[in-house]
């Protein structure tokens, strides 16, 4: 016996849903606490809806989560022998019948039941037709699906999340399996592929829980068991409804460009739904493995947060080493204009520190650009209230004239003595260090808060602190 094999089959649709991703993570992480395998495959039949392309947004999207694969990526398109394959022999044993049924003829036959306010379901006329009628509708080149037989009786899920749920089998329609366009459809290629790939756990959202009812009668039909199911409790939007664009981001690729960490991205879908049955919130991705079970996940639709995540980022953001937080923030810079070629090595060195400066303000990736800015950019932007508050008081120009006087003094412009002289200063005149500084900072940084004044100003340099005084008493009335 093979050990615990586990799948994410998702349909190139362009993108990587959020949902999906923590779909794709549960598994993953179910295999990996087991030892098993995890497997992808994508469901792209259908050739109208898909593309290499929206392949290559999945593929990159989980690859980035670091959602590794042991197996695939499988594409159904190239398996369309095996459905039909499985589909002729559940023809050939009686489990499924042709359809001749158009869907204009069923949508009548809907309608008028409607109106006689009849219940209405699939009603089985072409299971009866006699070969005759059959030869004939051939003939006249009447295209028709394969519909499975649905039998008597009640179908059971012993779900590992939801415990057992059961169907009477009444209810179900006698679904179609091969489309009159010779295509099979999701649940007759998604029953085959898990048998196929000896799937022994399939773990997917609750909205697929009526699949599962029709898909436990094809495994039957076939003469299999099936396997082990899990239905996941769907993450939804802070209205209670499900994640869409109304939302803000949906998929993964959006949340990458907004700035997150895919290892905080992780963490944030973890605990989406599951608890690791203690307080902890931040866990690693060993520690995720580590403690990771389907009982512990929630039975409760979990609500989207994004203030959570955003939280969540920052600590990550917070416990990055100075080198890979360059390297993670450098390419938002340089998509902003900054940075273009190869930093030196002073400029990296440089550009660190200012990093480490800014971090503690930053919930995203993206948010360095605006944190940084008064570094990057050579003119920078006074926000009219702090010019107004800080830069328009009585006095302030002639502090901010002896204060850069002070400043150009100093042979070693580092923090330390940026900041003696300042208070030095503060005491000759017999006035409040922070009457100096918050115009200091205004002046600098065009800005009424930001990091640690005196360690900015280091980073800056003398020379753009004592431009940047001039153009501000420029700015300050005589
Ligand atoms: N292609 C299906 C989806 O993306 C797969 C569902 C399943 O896991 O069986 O929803």
């Amino acid at each position: 016996m093979g050990g615990v094999r586990v799948r994410i089959a998702p349909a190139p649709t362009g993108f990587l849903h959020i949902g999906t991703a923590r779909t794709a993570l549960y598994n993953w992480l179910f295999a990996r606490s087991k030892g098993g395998k995890f497997i992808l495959r994508i469901e792209d039949t259908d050739p109208a809806r898909s593309n290499p392309q929206m392949v290559e947004v999945i593929i990159d999207s989980l690859r980035w989560l670091g959602l590794d694969w042991d197996e695939g990526p499988y594409f159904q398109s190239q398996r369309m022998e095996l459905y039909r394959d499985y589909a002729q022999r559940l023809l050939v044993s009686g489990y499924a019948y042709y359809c001749y049924c158009t869907e204009d003829e069923l949508r009548e036959r809907r309608e008028k039941a409607l109106k006689e306010k009849k219940d209405w379901k699939q009603d089985r006329r072409c299971l009866r037709l006699t070969p005759e009628e059959r030869q004939r509708l051939d003939q006249e080149g009447k295209p028709k699906a394969l519909r499975f037989l649905v039998p008597k009786g009640k179908t059971v899920v012993d779900d590992l999340v939801y415990g057992r749920v059961e169907k009477e089998n009444a209810d179900i329609e006698d679904l179609i399996i091969v489309r009159s366009d010779g295509l099979p459809t999701y649940n007759l290629a998604c029953v085959v592929d898990d048998l196929e790939m000896r799937i022994t756990h399939v773990i997917r959202g609750n909205d697929h829980l009526t699949n599962t009812f029709k898909q436990i009668l094809i495994y039957k039909a076939l003469g299999t068991s099936p396997p082990l199911f899990a239905h996941l409790p769907l993450g939804l939007g802070e209205d209670r409804s499900k994640i869409s664009k109304r939302h803000g981001a949906v998929s993964v690729a959006e949340y990458r460009k907004m700035g997150f960490l895919p290892e905080a991205l992780i963490n944030y879908l973890a605990l989406l739904g599951w608890s690791p049955g203690d307080d902890r919130e931040i866990m690693t991705r060993t520690e995720l493995v580590k403690a990771f079970s389907l009982e512990r996940v929630r039975l409760s639709n979990p609500i989207f947060d994004l203030e959570k995540l955003e939280w969540m980022n920052s600590q990550y953001i917070k416990g990055l080493e100075a080198d890979d937080l360059l390297q993670r923030v450098l390419p938002f810079l340089q998509e902003n204009g900054w940075f273009k070629g190869d930093l030196g090595e002073e400029e990296r060195e440089w550009l660190k520190k200012v990093l480490l400066l800014i971090r503690e303000r930053a919930h995203k990736l993206t948010d360095f650009v605006n944190l940084g800015e008064f570094f990057f950019s050579s003119q920078i932007e006074y926000e009219p209230q702090a010019v107004e508050e800080h830069l328009h008081s009585p006095g302030v120009r002639e502090k901010m004239t002896l204060l850069r006087e002070e400043l150009a003094e100093l042979e070693d412009f580092s923090a330390h003595f940026i900041e003696s002289a300042l208070r030095a200063l503060a005491t000759d005149l017999g006035v409040k260090a922070a009457s100096l500084i918050h115009p200091l900072r205004v002046a600098t940084t065009g800005r009424k808060v930001g990091p640690s004044l005196f360690h900015l100003l280091e980073l800056l340099g003398k020379e753009k602190v004592l431009n940047r005084l001039d153009d501000a008493l420029r700015l300050i009335p005589k």
